[in-house]
């Protein structure tokens, strides 16, 4: 049975409006994953999560295999027992972060092996282990470990980059089979009833797209990655340098290699302009740092613009961060008391922002929802999408 209902498709652009369904319940799409790094949405209680509108959060595997370790976070109940966090979550294959954080030692086409930024421990990854692991933290919706590349990037290390990813793909696939389908608990949990005591769940299995922006590159990986065929399909290695335009026109000329039935991920995008060209293109689920690093350093987004909460001409504001927001940071707090809190480094003021941040994200998908359910989403986002192209990534 497929994980994926599709809802209705929006007639003037390939936005779409889903149901997926996983182990610990329903994901409305599209929709945006806060990303729970370590285990945790950095200093956010799982009912605050919830309160913003949230139905899944993504984990990063590298950060747990370094940090508390595969073993302990079984022990604990896995990912859902670790966070406290009863709903569906998504784990990364932690091949991102290998190649971004890590000092890598070897790479073939078997894995790599890396030195652990924390205390330079060798670490070996590859599909077996990075699909493991992944069962093992008992994530609802697991990736197959892929090379991503930076950008630029030389036309030989990409093209050496998407085959490694396809031969992965296959090989994720089997140890899946083998480790999931093959015996292993297939039941769906009661997502309201208490947390799972064994992390193992009937985890999903997305494969991922790589390919820089080169359209051919990106049309023969998503055909043979299709091929193998997966529950779900990732669009990943984007967002990392080549700006809003590169970046949407990848998606568009991607997208329609993937199969319509399958939810559609971007991975690691981004700002809102991103995510609303993406949606444009037919884009399903969304995850990215920036509501919460940049609430951590008093960057506000709202629908007029961002706000830099440390700035002087907060002092005396009496307005709330965003009027009209519902969340409790712009229910009860003014302009000036969140700048006080983060003038003399009161923790308040980081929590407060990124409850405001992930509030704007949810608020934004939610208004998508509506209008792609309304018919209307093409004209709606061209309008919302001018509105935030002056808002600058990072604070
Ligand atoms: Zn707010």
């Amino acid at each position: 049975m497929s994980c994926f209902e599709l809802l209705t498709t929006d007639p003037h652009c390939a936005a779409r409006r889903g149901v997926l369904t996983t182990a610990h319940g329903r994901v409305q799409t599209p929709a945006f994953m806060p990303v729970g790094t370590a285990g945790a949405v950095k200093g956010i209680l799982p009912e605050q999560i919830e309160a913003t509108g949230a139905q899944i959060i993504l984990g990063n595997t590298y950060h747990l295999l370094l940090r508390p370790g595969v073993d302990v976070v079984e022990k604990l109940g896995g990912l859902h027992g670790l966070t406290g966090w009863n709903h569906p979550i998504l784990t990364d294959s932690g091949g991102y972060q290998v190649f971004s954080l890590s000092s890598l030692t070897k790479i073939d086409d078997d894995g790599v092996e890396f030195a652990s930024h924390l205390d330079g421990a060798r670490i070996p990854l590859n599909a077996e282990i990075a699909t493991e692991i992944q069962v093992r933290l008992g994530s609802d919706i697991i990736m197959c470990f892929d090379e991503c590349t930076p950008y630029p990037v030389e036309e030989e290390k990409l093209r050496r980059a998407v085959a490694r990813t396809i031969e992965w793909a296959k090989r994720c696939k089997a140890a899946h089979n083998t480790l999931v389908k093959g015996g292993a608990n297939p039941t769906p949990i009661d997502p309201m009833g208490p947390i799972s005591p064994t992390g193992r769940t009937a985890s999903l299995l997305f494969g991922i797209v790589q390919g820089g922006v080169d359209p051919e590159l990106r049309r023969q990986c998503a055909e043979r990655i299709v091929e193998i065929g997966f529950d779900g399909y990732a669009i990943g290695g984007l967002s990392v340098g080549e700006g809003h335009e590169a970046m949407a026109q990848t998606v568009r000329c991607t997208v329609p290699h993937l199969p319509s039935e399958a939810p559609h991920y971007l991975m690691g995008v981004g700002m809102p302009i991103d995510i609303l060209a993406a949606v444009m293109a037919g884009v399903d689920m969304f995850d990215c740092v920036l509501p919460t690093r940049n609430g951590r350093n008093a960057f506000a987004f709202t629908r007029s613009g961002s706000l830099r909460l440390r700035n002087s001409v907060h002092v005396e504001s009496c307005e709330p961060l965003e009027p009209g927001c519902d969340c409790v940071c712009c229910r009860r707090f003014t302009r000036g008391a969140i700048r006080h809190f983060f003038n003399c480094g009161e923790m308040l003021g980081p929590i407060l922002l990124s409850i405001h941040n992930l509030r704007f994200y949810q608020r934004l998908m939610a208004d998508i929802r509506e209008h792609i359910e309304r018919g209307d989403f093409a004209s709606w986002a061209t309008g919302e999408m001018a509105r935030y192209a002056g808002i600058e990534r990072e604070p």
